[in-house]
């Protein structure tokens, strides 16, 4: 398994610091965020050391997702969450400031007076769809199908 050195999500992989533990598989660990946003605030991490989503490994992605859903489960079932938002700081400019990959899952309410994920970017969209679809898919083709 590679790991950082000073990597504090490694160490809690590695059993060298503390951490609240509430679900593992073969490829991934999930324990309580220090600093919860709300009561059950999971971190689901890969347990090798990998910085952002797009250097994940099939195997690594697919335990981490599945370890994910497991414990979206248990929230709803033993923390009866009616709902949970899901998310990664993907990269320093969207907020992540633990560097190995971590999927945040926060229980929650209806009247809990958060918000979604549309309002975390104020700045407008520009290009249009079949620009950037083209882009996305390689294609390069700015005037491309509009196909979904
Ligand atoms: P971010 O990198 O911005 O997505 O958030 C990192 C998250 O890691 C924060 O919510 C921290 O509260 C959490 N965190 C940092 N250190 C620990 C730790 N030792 N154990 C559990 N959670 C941690
Ligand atoms: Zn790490």
């Amino acid at each position: 398994m590679s790991t950082t050195q000073d990597c504090i999500f490694c160490k809690i992989v590695a059993g060298s610091i503390p951490a609240h533990r509430v679900g593992e598989n073969e490829g991934a660990l999930a324990f309580l965020d220090v600093h919860p946003l709300v009561d059950g605030h999971v971190l689901v991490v890969p347990k090798t050391h990998v910085g952002l989503v797009a250097d994940l490994d099939d195997e690594a992605a697919a335990a981490v997702f599945h370890l994910a859903r497991d414990v979206t489960r248990a929230q709803r079932a033993q923390l009866g969450a009616e709902a949970v938002t899901i998310g990664v700081n993907d990269g320093p400019a969207a907020g992540q400031v633990v560097p190995h990959v971590h999927v945040h899952l926060i229980p929650r309410h209806a009247a809990d007076g958060g918000a979604n994920v549309h309002a975390i970017v104020s700045t407008p969209a520009t290009r249009s769809l079949d620009a950037v679809a083209a882009l996305l898919r390689g294609a390069g083709d700015a005037g491309g199908s509009s196909g979904a």
